[in-house]
């Protein structure tokens, strides 16, 4: 094996602070390990960030997303327009509710789903349509609202990139009937597994409320806090509610969002600095666009992504990919034979992205050392001429 670097830049560091461990040790010595006054909090803190009535914190986004499709009776028969350039458990959702997920293809300049190409996925069985806010880069919510609006469909937000971005002044939730998160290990705002729901619907808060804890007319806070009550079960519901230890992690990480965001912009406006004097190309951030800055991607030369993972990860540097395109993973070219082609925004980017590290603490030193590394590689790599077809710096 060849020797490793002695330079390592781990892919992602978490930012728990002390005042967090203090949050959780204060709920480890409480009553209420599970849902209780904790997650209480952050549900409102959540909402009120995000400027909606309703937050509902639960397992997952996978756990979240579901249980909204399930609310809106999203069943067999029916048809959801996701994007092909995202994590598995976008389109995992749909057909776990019976339904079949439609795709789109991307943008090219930001990976974003093409809002112009959504309406000719629109068929009579269609009732909802998950955008996802790739990297932390908001979809134009205006322009798909009004889509959606035009043929009565249901908007459900894949904000698992986003809690704190932005977009001409609105944020996740504002343009939907609903914004699905996650805070799973490497998100924005982490308790190692979790998720949440926001919504300004009281109808659908209720619903998901319920779906959330077997279909309960009262959870374990309202049993415990006041004299025994009989509950009722009003709906098959399922088990998908977020404990107070992981919720008592999030709090102050989410007052402390906008900060750590200031950081991740810098660093994410070094890299850019750095890769386009070189050449190497990178997805954009638009104008009126705030990116909540959640990962940092770019493509490698034509061929070469996987040359590229290895020497990066040679020189000591963590890496991902996020993503695929979703339709050429084995399940779902099986099942619908989608072949290459059909999503070629997608499958391109999907061919040529590669994430590297980018996070509060990662020092100006380790920035500069990965930003080396990746031009010295693009150089190495790049075939000569650039040939057509190529995603470049100019796209
Ligand atoms: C992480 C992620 C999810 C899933 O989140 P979980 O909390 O792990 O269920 C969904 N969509 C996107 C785009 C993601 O990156």
């Amino acid at each position: 094996m060849e020797k490793l670097s002695k330079r390592s830049v781990p892919f992602f560091k978490h930012n728990l602070q002390e005042e967090d461990f203090l949050e959780l040790q204060d709920t480890l010595k409480s009553v209420f390990l599970t849902t209780g006054p904790k997650t209480k909090r952050f549900e409102e803190q959540l909402a009120s960030y995000l400027g909606a009535k309703h937050g509902i914190a639960c397992t997952s986004w996978t756990t979240a997303a579901f249980l909204v499709l399930k609310a809106w009776g999203i069943g067999p028969g029916d048809e959801v327009i996701v994007p092909a350039l995202t994590f598995i458990a976008t389109p995992n959702i749909v057909l776990h509710c019976g339904a079949k997920p439609v795709f789109v293809d991307s943008e090219a300049l930001t990976g974003n789903i093409d809002v112009e190409q959504i309406e000719k996925a629109i068929t009579p069985d269609t009732k909802a349509i998950i955008p996802v806010h790739l990297y932390g880069q908001m979809v134009d919510m205006e322009k798909l609202s009004a889509i959606a609006k035009k043929h009565k469909l249901k908007v459900l937000e894949d904000c698992a990139h986003c809690i704190e971005g932005t977009r001409d002044g609105y944020r996740p939730g504002q343009k939907s009937d609903a914004a699905c998160f996650s805070f799973y290990a490497t998100k924005n705002i982490t308790c190692g597994e979790g998720g949440a729901i926001v919504t300004s619907d009281s109808e659908l808060n209720e619903k998901v409320r319920l779906l959330r804890l077997h279909g309960m007319s009262l959870s374990a806070s309202d049993r415990y806090t006041s004299t025994y009550k009989h509950w009722d079960m009003l709906a098959l519901g399922y088990k998908a509610n977020l404990s107070d230890i992981q919720s008592a992690l999030l709090i102050h990480q989410l007052e402390r969002i906008d900060t750590v965001l200031k950081k991740k912009e810098e660093l994410c406006q070094f890299y850019e600095k750095k890769l386009s004097a070189a050449g190497v190309p990178f997805p954009k951030v638009l104008p009126g666009s705030q990116s909540a800055r959640h990962l940092f991607t770019f493509w490698a030369p034509r061929g070469k992504r996987d040359e590229m993972l290895t020497g990066l990860q040679e020189a000591g540097i963590g890496v991902a990919v996020n993503f695929r395109s979703v339709p050429t993973l084995k399940f779902y070219r099986e099942r619908y034979g989608y072949g290459p082609g059909k999503f070629p925004v997608a499958e391109k980017i999907g061919e040529q992205t590669i994430t590297v590290p980018m996070y509060v603490s990662l020092s100006q030193e380790d920035a500069s050392y990965v930003a080396d590394q990746i031009i010295a590689l693009y150089k190495r790599l790049q075939p000569q001429p650039a040939s057509s077809g190529e995603l470049t710096a100019s796209l």
